[in-house]
């Protein structure tokens, strides 16, 4: 086992820039997961440190050795995909060994090592089955089980979940942790499936168009995103981002007003007018009544007339139902602010009886708001 470090990775393919600027260490034996939205250079990064890939510029070092110019085989990694490839003409057993056979190791060595595997993968009566005889996540377990085999000092995983179905997917997301906690391998696991990305990461890198946006423990990234895009990138349903202007001493969110804490106005010195992003989780919002139910003639007020609300009110927000999605546990709900287009999602309780056009009254919990750069998306207060 190894640590890997990447310093100042760089790689462009002709006149498009996939990874800019990539610093991280990785320590022995943890497990990191890289995260980001399609294209932001996830499976560059691993490839690159599988030595698929040839970086433009930046060194490349597994333990003390820099590989920038080793081959991959050389390299002492382990790589898994989304799509398994195992040797369809081999048994399992010999799927397993396949790798340990090609380094010429001793024949009574491999045979204890394959049970070993597939024991700790629960292969073992499948060990004489050819890959068309098995299950997606048998066959996806049998190709872990050949990589775990080799005894990397690194293992790579792109994606390798992605091919099962939710329920197989979950149970094998368990397994690869179990699995994680009993051989401490070096592991680099991409994936664009933020439920993956928290569970099973020591740390994970937030990626964006190439770059580096944060890396941190999973909690650590999902309590203080470093900006918006992080902030709505991990967690389900995602951050609602409600664009407001500073007014003097409170903002105006679709023509609602909703004052600025003392702690915000000092940490942000905003000037009136000036517009921003506030940022609050479903979780963070309450309902504050009964809903009202809908009926013809019960219009809303016209965006401003929200400023007339009493102070006392002045943390509520008015929204009209749009989506209710009872999920068993809780029920999410998903409404507009009235006349303004801006919308909302709310994680609520699961005994909560609400329907399209219920007109519900909101409180926000303030001490859990974010303020970001409406341009530029970066984070100024939290
Ligand atoms: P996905 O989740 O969709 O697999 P990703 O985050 O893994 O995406 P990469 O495959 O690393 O993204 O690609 C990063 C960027 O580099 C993308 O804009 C992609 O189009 C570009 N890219 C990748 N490989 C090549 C190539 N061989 N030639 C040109 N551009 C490439």
């Amino acid at each position: 086992m190894a640590s890997v470090r990447l310093e100042s990775i760089k790689r462009r393919f002709n006149n498009v820039t996939a990874i800019e600027d990539i610093s991280f260490e990785i320590p022995d034996g943890e497990f990191w997961v890289l995260v980001g939205p399609s294209g932001c250079g996830k499976s560059t990064i691993l490839r690159s440190i599988a030595g698929l890939e040839t970086v433009t510029s930046g060194k490349l070092y597994i333990g003390d050795r820099q590989v920038n110019n080793i081959p991959a085989r050389q390299r002492d990694v382990a790589m898994v995909f989304q799509n398994y490839a195992l040797y369809p003409h081999m048994t399992v057993a010999q799927n397993i060994a396949f790798g340990l056979q090609m380094r010429k190791i001793d024949a009574k060595v491999i045979q204890e090592r394959v049970m070993t595997v597939a024991r700790s993968l629960s292969l073992e009566h499948l060990l004489d089955r050819k890959p068309k005889q098995l299950s997606g996540g048998q066959q996806q377990r049998v190709a872990l089980g050949r990589a775990i085999a080799r005894e990397p000092q690194v293992f790579l995983l792109d994606e390798p979940l992605s091919n099962l179905d939710a329920q197989l997917r979950d149970d094998t997301r368990a397994e690869l942790k179990q699995l994680h906690q009993e051989l401490e391998i070096t592991t680099v696991y991409v994936t664009h499936d933020q439920v993956e990305a928290m569970t099973l990461a020591d740390k994970i890198v937030v990626l964006n168009r190439g770059r580096i946006q944060q890396i941190g423990e999973p909690q650590s990234i999902y309590s203080q995103p470093a900006n918006r895009m992080v902030a709505t990138f991990l967690g389900n349903p995602p951050m609602n981002i409600l664009p407001a202007k500073f007014t003097g001493d409170s903002f105006d969110v679709g023509g609602q007003v909703l004052p600025c804490p003392d702690s915000v106005r000092e940490s942000l010195r905003p000037t009136g007018g000036q517009g921003f992003d506030l940022g609050i989780r479903p979780e963070d919002i309450y309902l504050n009544e009964p809903p009202r139910r809908a009926s013809a003639n019960d219009g809303f007020p016209a965006a401003g007339d929200w400023r007339r609300q009493e102070r006392q009110e002045m943390r509520e927000l008015v929204v009209e139902v749009k989506v209710v999605e009872p999920l068993g546990r809780e029920t999410l709900i998903r409404g507009g602010l009235p006349n303004s287009g801006v919308m909302l999602n709310i994680q609520t309780g699961a005994n909560v009886r609400l329907h399209s056009g219920d007109r519900l009254s909101l409180k926000l919990d303030l001490d859990k708001l974010f303020v970001f750069d409406s341009a530029t998306g970066d984070k100024l207060y939290s």
